[in-house]
């Protein structure tokens, strides 16, 4: 398959999803996740309509992104970040999806500060509680989410999460399912935090975390690979 048939397939999956999720394929946004590509791939996904991307490496996108992509795309920060990253890390990405504690919180607050701009964040939650995993436990995103919201620099548009490896994409809908549950259960505690972004499911279960809620899905492999 060509480059814009994977897209057009991903496409019609996502669609079709959100259909029997009554939900409007429009309210899912795509991320093509292009850590393993070169700049070539993402220019010419973004010819072909993509416009969200996904990096998990601060010195690959430093160096894949020198020259900014267009204003109408966005780019996303989806991997480990080390707080003596984010200096070069700030101005590169449009949103933050893996903040999972306090120390990145107040790291990402003081380069908002600096560059007297608002960084936007996403709280990282481990919902399967899979040892040494990125993201914060379910028990203590309500306190880092607090923290995101006495930051000034700093806006908080949701969770995400990274499901375990599984063969079958119906064992992890309980993961999807548990982070819908805890956006609600913050947006009743913290009434003043908009909570709309739930980022969640990549190439193999996107279409059952499209049926538990995602609005965005980050794809790498059913974009990228042959
Ligand atoms: C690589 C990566 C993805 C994309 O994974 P695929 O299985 O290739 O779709 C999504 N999210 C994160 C955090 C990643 O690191």
């Amino acid at each position: 398959m060509t480059l814009a048939q994977r897209i057009e397939e991903v496409q019609r999956t996502v669609a079709r999803a959100a259909r029997r999720a009554g939900r409007e394929p429009n309210d899912v946004t795509i991320i093509g996740v292009c850590k393993t590509v070169d700049r070539d791939q993402v220019d010419a996904a973004y010819a072909l309509g993509l416009r969200h991307f996904g990096e998990n490496r601060v010195q690959d996108a430093a160096r894949k992104f020198a020259s900014p992509l267009a204003d109408d795309a966005e780019l996303h920060m989806i991997g480990q970040l080390q707080t003596n990253k984010v200096r070069v890390a700030a101005p590169l990405f449009d949103l933050f999806q893996s903040v999972d504690r306090p120390s990145l919180i107040d790291a990402l607050e003081r380069e908002g500060e600096r560059l007297a701009r608002r960084l936007k964040v996403l709280v990282q939650v481990n919902v399967a509680g899979e040892a040494q995993k990125a993201g914060c436990g379910i028990d203590a995103a309500p306190a880092l989410l607090a923290r995101v919201l006495e930051s000034p620099h700093l806006a908080i548009s949701g969770l995400m999460t990274i499901a375990p490896l599984v063969t079958d994409p119906e064992q992890v809908r309980a993961v999807f399912h548990g982070l819908r549950k805890l956006r609600d259960e913050l947006c009743r505690s913290h009434p003043d935090a908009t909570l709309d972004v739930l980022s969640m499911g990549m190439s193999d279960d996107y279409a059952v975390a499209i049926e538990e809620g995602a609005t965005h899905v980050r794809i790498g492999r059913a974009i990228f690979q042959d």
